[in-house]
């Protein structure tokens, strides 16, 4: 009998027998494991605890205490929804169920659902988990397996790619329930603690918009009916703040159907936006980048060079289409643009770094399923920037993007975490760059006292770089910056500078976005701080409320005396209470109230977003706080402590 090694977490080995499974290595390693063990990760694929272990591998138990254990458990659930649905419309089809991050999705068909069918369907689901089904792998032969699903296109397909070469074919099953399936699953439904459906939205079959469309339900599954409504609760504030609604309560943007996933800003909206351009146009000066413009139209061979074309074309994420004969496209990002520009002028090491920034607008076809709001969508304009240095240039320079991320991100609140993406198999350039590249990335940020995780082998092929990810108010993160090395676009395209030895040598390619875009960023911010902005950013920043029509010439000085500041007036004939309960509404950071008192002293009241007030103010000390306060760019209202 020959044996295989099996390599554990620990990094110790152990010889089993060939064709043993995940289970039995469990029981190997002691009967207490053995039965807990739920299923196994084999050679980093999470797989069904009977599965046999045919070679050598590394191997990993997973236990109800596993991170694994939600995955799993999720799964199930996802039967457990499918199984309820076909308890309910028999007619139901299904087609892929997996989990998620947060949960899983079943992709159904044949039935005609809405938002108000889950409820029943959730019940359902409910009483098979109270019925304890024993969940069980079951094998069939193909033919069997082809005559189950005989009137499901879908599950034949599967049967024909993803389950090509299986013979016997798995299945799990519980009660009268059966799903074609690779598990693992829990051993019954009675494991799943806290089930809920969540919503339902429209799908394609394998997500392409040319094939059927398909019902999606998301739901999700945790051990204990506390954990599911700790993540309710967490859903609920996060849908509160959903960025969609506040962007429209505060009228900052819109995105119609004539445009989809390209956002129109509406002048609050741009007010802010014009804020943070300016802001970043601020950094971008101190940091040496000289600002260009480049078009958004281009003849799609510009892209071929640089790699792009076909990284974006093939994926039918580019925008492109002919037009007299020749390929034209609207440009997926700005580097072979910026890389043109630097390449149009013969460059000396002595000018080097040569850095390009450029506020540009870039399209990429995302599918419309996938398209949300400000953060998920096709057309979006970059804080982008590009600076083509000298190896030995490369260390300084990330050092300086990366104190000048600190210094923004901080006036936002938000915490930023660095990660580190290093070499993976299909990198270009030569080992030597790479070490150097990824040396000098790692001593920046050690440099800055940044803590960071290292992401090994997740870099993209042409350089290592930093991603920067934010985290907000409610706990969540979000890719926004990056700093990326590059040598790969240099190489193709042939960029050169003439270093002292009067020899042609290659600049590195630092490609760097600090906000990463303003449509996601503003995104982020407007959940981040649902909708109570730094008052540097808000669209209105005071607002004056006479107290009566009579006060309002009053209160017109007092505008125009706060003429550097964003402020309007209150001019509809509504009470006091009721003009405040407004502003509260809409956000505004402050309020000056203007009765008759406050006209005859010279002097406002002063009250802000979160109800504080204080009468008796000089309007200059208002005023003067109020500058500061903006310039210094705090994250919130601080006159009234
Ligand atoms: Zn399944
Ligand atoms: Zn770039």
């Amino acid at each position: 009998m020959s044996t295989v090694t099996v390599t554990l977490p620990d990094g110790s080995t152990l010889e089993v027998e060939e064709g043993a499974t995940v289970e039995d290595v469990a029981y190997e390693i002691g009967p207490g494991l053995g039965s807990d063990t739920v299923a196994g990760v084999v050679d980093g694929e999470l797989v069904d605890k009977h599965t046999p272990l045919r070679e050598d591998a590394a191997i990993e138990i997973v236990t109800p205490s596993a991170d694994e254990y939600l995955d799993v458990l999720r799964h199930s659930a996802a039967h457990v929804f499918a199984q309820a649905l076909q308890r309910l419309y028999p007619e139901a089809k299904l087609t892929l169920g997996p989990w998620t991050d947060d949960g899983f999705y079943y992709d159904v068909t044949g039935v005609d659902l809405d938002e108000d069918d889950l409820e029943d369907i959730e019940a359902e689901a409910e009483s098979i988990i109270e019925e304890d089904l024993d969940i069980q792998r079951e094998l069939l032969d193909r033919k069997e397996a082809f005559e189950r699903y005989e009137d499901n296109e879908y599950k034949q397909e599967i049967l024909e790619t993803e389950a090509a070469g299986e013979d016997p074919v798995s299945f799990y099953e519980q009660g009268e329930f059966y799903d074609l399936c690779q598990g693992p699953h829990v051993e019954s439904t009675g494991e799943i603690g806290g089930f809920a459906l969540l919503e339902i939205s429209a799908s394609y079959w394998r997500g392409d918009e040319d094939n059927d469309t398909l019902t999606r339900v998301y739901g999700t599954a945790f051990p204990s009916e506390d954990d599911l409504e700790e993540f309710l609760e967490r859903r609920r504030k996060a849908k509160e703040r959903d960025h969609r609604k506040i962007g429209q309560e505060m009228d900052l943007f819109s995105v119609p159907d004539h445009s989809p996933g390209c956002a129109h800003f509406h002048p609050n909206g741009m007010r802010m936006r014009r804020e943070l351009e300016e802001y970043v146009r601020t950094k971008n000066e101190e940091l040496g980048y000289e600002e260009v413009w480049t078009p958004e139209l281009n003849k799609a061979e510009l892209w071929k060079p640089t790699g792009h074309y076909d990284a974006f074309k093939e994926d039918g994420e580019m925008f492109a289409w002919e037009q007299d004969e020749t390929e034209y496209g609207l440009k997926p990002m700005n580097c072979a643009n910026h890389a043109y520009i630097y390449g149009d002028e013969t460059r000396s090491y002595r000018d080097l770094p040569v850095r390009f920034s450029e506020f540009g607008t870039v399209y990429r076809n995302e599918q419309s399923g996938e398209l949300s709001g400000l953060l998920r969508v096709r057309g979006f304009t970059q804080d982008d920037g590009h600076a083509f240095v000298r190896p030995d240039q490369i260390e300084d320079e990330i050092v300086d993007t990366l104190s000048v991320v600190q210094d923004i991100y901080g006036h936002f609140g938000l915490e930023v975490i660095y990660k580190l993406e290093t070499q993976g198999d299909d990198a270009v350039g030569s080992d030597e760059i790479w070490d150097e590249a990824t040396d000098a990335l790692r001593s920046a940020l050690e440099s800055e006292g940044l803590e960071y995780q290292v992401e090994e082998g997740e870099a993209a092929f042409y350089g290592p770089k930093i991603a920067l990810n934010a985290r907000d108010a409610l706990g969540r993160e979000w890719t926004i910056g990056t700093v990326q090395l590059d040598f790969n676009i240099p190489e193709r395209l042939d960029l050169t500078y003439v270093g002292e030895d009067n020899e042609e040598h290659r600049p590195v390619m630092v490609h760097r976005a600090l906000l990463g875009s303003f449509e996601r960023f503003m995104g982020v911010l407007i959940e981040h701080f649902n909708g109570n902005f730094p008052p540097w950013l808000a669209p209105e920043q005071v607002r004056i409320l006479p107290v009566s029509d009579d006060n309002i010439p009053y209160c017109e000085q007092l505008q125009a005396e706060l003429s550097d500041f964003r402020v309007e007036i209150e001019e509809r004939s509504w009470t006091v209470g009721k003009k405040i309960q407004q502003a509260h509404d809409d956000r505004v950071p402050y309020m000056l109230i203007i009765g008759d008192d406050e006209e005859e002293a010279e002097v406002v009241s002063v009250r802000d977003r979160k109800e504080r007030e204080q009468k008796d103010v000089q309007l200059a000390e208002f005023r003067e706080h109020l500058e500061t306060e903006v310039e210094q760019k705090r994250t919130d209202v601080t006159f009234l402590v």
